[in-house]
């Protein structure tokens, strides 16, 4: 059993420790803000939540493989996560249905067939049945380029709720005898063969045996002046939420770079955005319109609709998505899992496993 730190409080942090203790680790997590929050910009907490990326059949293999294997676990996790702390991640299987604008079909099919991902036609009236304006899109200037006026329903795309994951997942971590520090950041590394111990802002001094990075858009400035050649930089997304009094719509609907999802409990999520603007976290009026825009189009009945919410989160921006889960090039007792972009949520219990086998026993 080794000692190990974990520096970030993320869902990769919180699935990577949770793994890790697991395997029989004594594990920390230090985390500058507070696990489960959303203060500056931490991407989890402001993430969607589906479990699939997008529009797979664009992504290379080790996205989809990571985010297929992350997706597969989901189910065991909130279960468990469920019957231990009480808190419910709302892990559902709503569909994910892909309007016709855009949609490559033959692609996307082709792709489900081989992925063994369960699909079906979804056709005009049955998109008009979920009280999607189709042509909606179409209205705002957007060209249809197929002629195909059928969608595609990917029925076993599922999602989970950010924020009531994390809350499940840190008390979990405390029931598994995981030390919490918080509002403790980390200072950058300075390079070593070996780290015995890792300063704190306020000077303290962590020691451990292993330390594993998971500090999501921040890790390259923790780690630049390494080895390391981290190509990890923050993209901000910005998302609306929505609280329609009867839930309305049933499936995950994605249209053109724009999705809409929708919770149990009337709750809608309409966004986002990729925006490479450092590390800005604030929202912007441009984008709060241009999303509602989007929103309404696609759904009229979001007209009516009140916006409660509107925040942005710092993905960890990385070339075609793919994560770097691995040991330290040259200081021997650090791990990196971290720049999993635009599906971290997805791919973070994949990416655990994977950090746990690095370290072994
Ligand atoms: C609008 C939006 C929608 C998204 N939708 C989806 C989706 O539907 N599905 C999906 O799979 N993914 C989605 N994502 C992407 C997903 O949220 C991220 O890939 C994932 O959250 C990254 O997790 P992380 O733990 O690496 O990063 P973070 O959640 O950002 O966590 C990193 C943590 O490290 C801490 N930290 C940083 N530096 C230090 C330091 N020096 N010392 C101590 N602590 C430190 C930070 O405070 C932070 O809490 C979305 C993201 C956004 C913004």
């Amino acid at each position: 059993m080794s000692k190990v730190i974990v520096i970030g409080g993320g869902i990769v942090g919180c699935l990577t420790a949770l793994t890790l203790t697991r395997c029989g680790h004594q594990v920390t997590i230090v985390e500058r803000n507070q696990i489960a929050a959303q203060t500056s910009g931490e991407s989890s907490w402001a993430g969607a939540g589906v479990l699939l990326p997008l529009l797979p059949w664009m992504y290379k293999d080790e996205v989809n493989a990571l985010s297929m294997r992350g997706a597969g676990l989901y189910p065991e996790i909130c279960q468990q996560l469920l019957h231990e702390t009480g808190i419910d991640p709302e892990y559902t299987q709503s569909g994910m249905l892909l309007l016709p604008e855009h949609l490559n079909a033959a692609l996307a099919q082709a792709w489900c067939q081989e992925n063994h991902q369960p699909f079906t036609i979804a056709s005009s009236s049955y998109i008009a049945g979920q009280g999607i304006a189709q042509k909606g899109i179409a209205e705002q200037g957007l060209k249809i380029e197929h002629s195909n006026q059928n969608g595609l329903l990917l029925g076993a795309v599922a999602q989970v709720r950010p924020p009531n994951l994390l809350q499940a997942l840190k008390a979990s971590l405390l029931q598994n005898a995981v030390k919490l520090i918080e509002h403790t950041e980390l200072m950058p590394l300075k390079s070593s063969q070996k780290i015995n111990s890792w300063t704190t802002t306020t000077g303290d001094a962590l020691t451990g045996d292993q330390f594993v990075v998971t500090s999501g858009a921040w890790s390259f400035d923790l780690l630049k002046e390494t080895a390391a050649q981290l190509n990890i930089k923050p993209m901000r997304g910005q998302i609306l939420l929505y609280k329609q009094p009867t839930p309305v719509l049933q499936h995950i609907v994605y249209s053109n770079g724009f999705y809409i999802v929708p919770r149990r409990d009337g709750y809608l999520l309409a966004g986002s955005t990729l925006e490479d603007v450092g590390f800005d976290y604030s929202t912007t009026e441009v984008v709060k319109q241009e999303l509602q825009s989007k929103a309404e189009a696609i759904l009229p009945s979001l007209k009516n609709t009140p916006i409660i919410k509107h925040w942005s989160g710092l993905r960890p921006g990385t070339p075609d998505n793919i994560p770097t889960i691995a040991a330290h090039p040259t200081i021997k007792n650090l791990f990196l899992n971290t720049g999993h972009f635009r599906y971290g949520l997805t791919m973070a219990p994949a990416s655990a496993e994977r950090l746990a086998n690095l370290i072994g026993d």
